[in-house]
């Protein structure tokens, strides 16, 4: 197991038991992308491709996926961002940070926004996008 930096994907339709290491298992039907954590620690890494969730962009490089990928609940704790088929480590994040990422999570999952939630929402983008890029 060793660390990689970038992720060749693979289309599917189930995804496999076994998952390699620098692949992105990506099934449009399941509305799931699985790849194994970057660092090597062998941890598998779900992002489900669902609007509240993530986001995934075929380019000719490879693919992008949108958030950051952080495994706060793994013991690597490692956080990246897959752009183009590469990993862009990001570092990992605060306590603060993390909290506000799931505060902004949690927001986009309650849907319909009145406007005064929308000015927090736009807010807790900025500082998102300050912290991790
Ligand atoms: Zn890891």
């Amino acid at each position: 197991m060793a660390r990689v930096d970038c992720l060749t994907t693979v289309f599917v339709e189930d995804i496999p038991e076994q998952l390699d290491d620098g692949v992105l298992y990506v099934s449009r039907q399941c509305h799931v992308a699985l790849h194994n954590c970057a660092c090597g620690c062998g941890e598998e890494v779900s992002t489900p491709l669902v609007p509240t969730e993530y986001d995934l962009v075929m380019e000719d490089e490879g693919a992008s996926i949108w958030p950051s990928i952080g495994n706060h609940d793994f013991p690597c704790g490692s956080h990246y961002i897959v752009k183009r088929g590469r990993i862009h480590w990001a570092g990992k994040m605060s306590r603060e940070q993390i909290e506000a990422g799931r505060a902004y999570d949690r927001l986009l999952k309650r849907g319909a926004q009145p406007k005064g939630l929308r000015a927090i929402l736009a807010w807790i983008k900025r500082l998102w996008i300050k912290f991790i890029g």
